[in-house]
């Protein structure tokens, strides 16, 4: 007995309205009545899918870049049907390449307008698809975030004794002179925040979003990779290192950068992450005021803030995706104290990093290409 077929379709219409996208996959698989529904029901589809992803109460919904991301996947997949189909596109002629620069991430003070709401004559299997595709990129996005934070809490951190004056040389680093710090414990503060979540399901997005365009768009070239494609939409920033922050990681996963889309699509996880992580760690309202502020400039978040041109070798601790309340829980002190915040950031270096950095102060034109 399938309970969701009692139901009058306006009760049902707000029931899924307030799910999330991988929450309305699983029902809709799940239950014969409400995929019925669904499909039957064509418009109401699109309805659904937008209003879950424009819910603006906090914690809720899309931030809106990634509504925008979400939305122009939809719109790149549907004229990639038409076009196998070989019936005419109904959509009026969108410029792509254009609509990138509404997945910059914007302040939510000054929003951008609402690029489009999903055309309601999208086939109903585009919608299918997008809530696999959104199911599987909850999945990667916490087995990323589980896999990274595992990697921070074993980092062997120590802080710099607080005292009235460091002198800062811009001598040779070498590990075995520097003072002794006093050891910290990084804490585990648990799920990722609302924020942390959006901004790798960004990254994971755009990654998609290149993959497609280069399918059709002969914008695209098939020499064009995904990191020097979206610095020439984005720039260097925070979002450009998040999406190479994110490749670097899929790389490791998809053994080789040629098989990085198929492995994203439906490669094997070692684990099932699609259940764990049932609530968000919450912010309290001064810690989501700072986190909006820091959205504001290129700097996405506070670890991206503090990484500001010094990123590869902290690639590996996913640190450019992790607001300030995470950061202080993993005892990363932040840029406006820089000697202290190197001091500490330095236990994440490997021997080879090392061996960069020393290499690197032998060139004198390296401090001034800094
Ligand atoms: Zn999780």
């Amino acid at each position: 007995m399938d309970p969701f077929g009692q139901l009058p379709w306006f009760a049902l219409q707000n029931i899924l309205s307030n799910l999330d996208l991988p929450s309305l996959h699983s029902l809709h698989n799940a239950s014969p009545e409400v995929m019925v529904f669904l499909h039957r029901n064509h418009n109401l589809f699109t309805y659904i899918i937008d209003a879950i992803i424009e819910n603006t109460a906090r914690e809720r919904g899309l931030m809106l870049h990634v509504q925008h991301a979400v939305r122009l996947i939809i719109f790149v997949w549907t004229r990639q049907s038409s076009h196998k189909s070989a019936v005419p596109v109904q959509e009026p002629d969108t410029d792509i390449l254009g609509s990138l620069q509404l997945i910059r991430e914007q302040s939510p003070y000054n929003p951008s307008p609402i690029w489009k709401t999903i055309s309601p004559s999208t086939p109903s299997a585009i919608l299918c698809q997008l809530l696999s595709l959104m199911t599987r990129l909850r999945c990667l996005t916490h087995a990323y975030f589980h896999s990274t934070i595992s990697k921070c809490l074993q980092i062997h951190v120590e802080h710099l004794p607080k005292k009235t004056k460091y002198i800062l040389t811009r001598g040779i680093v070498d590990p075995s002179q520097r003072p002794p710090g006093i050891p910290y414990t990084p804490v585990d503060i648990g799920p990722p925040t609302w924020l942390e979540e959006q901004r790798l399901l960004a990254g994971l997005l755009c990654i998609v979003l290149f993959y497609e365009l280069r399918k059709t768009n002969n914008q695209v070239s098939s020499d064009d990779n995904v990191e020097g494609f979206w610095t020439t939409v984005f720039e260097r920033g925070g979002q450009v290192e998040q999406i190479a922050t994110l490749l670097h990681w899929l790389d490791g996963q998809a053994s080789g950068h040629a098989k990085v889309y198929s492995w994203l699509l439906s490669g094997k996880g070692s684990e099932d992450y699609n259940r764990c992580c049932q609530r968000y760690t919450s912010m309290t309202d001064k810690q989501w005021v700072q986190a909006e502020i820091d959205l504001c400039s290129w700097r996405s978040s506070r670890g991206m803030q503090s990484l500001w041109r010094c990123y590869s070798p902290f690639r590996p601790y996913g640190v450019v995706f992790w607001d300030g309340i995470r950061m202080d829980a993993l005892g990363l002190p932040e840029a406006q104290y820089s000697h202290y915040m190197w001091f500490t950031w330095s236990f994440m270096l490997t021997e080879e990093d090392w061996e960069e950095i020393r290499r690197r102060q032998g060139d004198p034109s390296f401090d001034r290409r800094r």
